[in-house]
């Protein structure tokens, strides 16, 4: 057993597998981040969002308007959202090629279990 782990070249496989498995990480990653922060701000006035009542703080959602609106419920902890943790702006499921607020909201909001 020792005398595997001390094969030169069996080390070096392990450290180039490690290296090209933290590469791919790394690059599946990437891209989607990048990606983010390229699309487009997402605004109350676009017609998909004014019918789903988005709007761009939850603090601003017309309770009587929508009454089963949570003050807790916001697009970071929305199912939908597909930002990186603690990004203020990220990818919508429902509103594609738009980046939404963490601090948003909409009707088809759906608390992340
Ligand atoms: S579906 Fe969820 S993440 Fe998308 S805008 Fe509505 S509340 Fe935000």
């Amino acid at each position: 057993m020792s005398k595997q782990t001390n094969d030169p070249s069996r080390r070096r496989f392990l450290a180039i597998a490690a290296g090209a498995t933290a590469t791919l990480a790394a690059g599946s990653l990437l891209p989607r981040l990048a990606h983010a922060a390229q699309l487009p701000h997402l605004s109350p006035a676009n017609p998909q969002a004014k019918a789903l009542g988005f709007v761009e703080n939850t603090a601003q959602v017309d309770q009587a308007k929508y009454p089963n609106h949570k003050p807790t419920q916001d697009c970071a902890n929305c199912t939908f959202f597909q930002g990186a943790a603690g990004a203020a702006w990220g990818p919508c499921a429902i509103f594609k090629g738009f980046a939404v607020p963490a601090r948003g909201w909409c009707t088809a909001h759906a608390t992340r279990k």
